[in-house]
């Protein structure tokens, strides 16, 4: 059985990649904040709900203690899309409230479930991403969010190249933007999105790592 967690798994595209792996098979630990809410949500994809607040290194170490094995981590949680706001004006306390959801509390979490995803066979990392932090074609806006994103595309760089002995492939996916809370209307369908991630959580043995990508395609860093 291949065991899975995502973060933020109580709605939007963490929701429907806890409903794909599920229906892949996969043994998914579906991830959220409130209890209510991964209750809920678990119910809905066929999961087991786990209190998890990225932000919380209690949540995280509980977590890290209870998962003995894990096959795939998808680190998909993440907040303030701060659209309209600018670098040169931008508040800082945003900045680093955006920076503990979307890279430190993935960084932690990461750093806490090794040794799980180490005793997997075929383990596997997916950083949710956003093409809104490719430095290939950054503009302004969102500078929280952006920022945040950029260093996460760092992170995956760093993790695949001092996991790549350990077989542990490590990757950032763009999911596009998407009909979500975070995308708002317009986006494409949650399911494709989420099609998106569970591309770079499959993967096979030879499968890449250390890329950025988007349906399978690579994005330019
Ligand atoms: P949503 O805003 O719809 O959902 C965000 C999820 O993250 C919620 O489940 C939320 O939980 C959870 N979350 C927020 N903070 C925490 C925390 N501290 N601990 C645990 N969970 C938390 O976003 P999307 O589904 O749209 O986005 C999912 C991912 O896709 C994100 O990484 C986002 O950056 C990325 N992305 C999305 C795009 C889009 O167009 N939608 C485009 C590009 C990238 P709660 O309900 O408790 O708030």
């Amino acid at each position: 059985m291949t065991i899975s967690l995502v973060t933020g798994g109580n709605r939007g595209i963490g929701l429907e990649v806890c409903r794909q792996l599920a229906a892949r098979g996969h043994e998914v630990l579906l991830g959220a904040r409130s209890p209510e809410k991964a209750a809920r949500a678990a119910a809905d994809a066929g999961a087991t709900p786990v209190r998890l607040d990225v932000t919380s290194p209690g949540d995280i170490e509980r977590v890290a203690a209870e998962v003995e094995h894990l096959d795939v981590l998808v680190n998909n949680a993440a907040i303030t899309y701060d659209t309209w706001q600018r670098a040169v004006t931008a508040d800082l306390g945003v900045v680093r409230e955006a920076a503990e959801t979307n890279l430190y509390g993935p960084w932690l979490l990461t750093q806490s479930l090794l040794p799980a995803l180490r005793r997997s066979r075929h383990p596997r990392i997916v950083n949710v991403s956003s093409e809104a932090a490719s430095l290939a074609s950054l503009g302004g806006g969102t500078p929280a969010y952006t920022s945040s994103k950029v260093a996460l595309n760092a992170l995956t760089r760093m993790l695949a190249a001092e996991l790549r002995a350990d077989g542990v492939l490590v990757n950032a996916v763009c999911p596009g933007w998407v009909a979500t809370d975070m995308g708002g209307p317009g986006g494409r369908p949650v399911a494709d999105g989420a099609a998106s991630v569970v591309w770079a959580a499959t993967l096979p043995d030879d499968g890449p790592t250390g890329g950025f990508f988007r349906d399978g395609r690579p994005l330019p860093w």
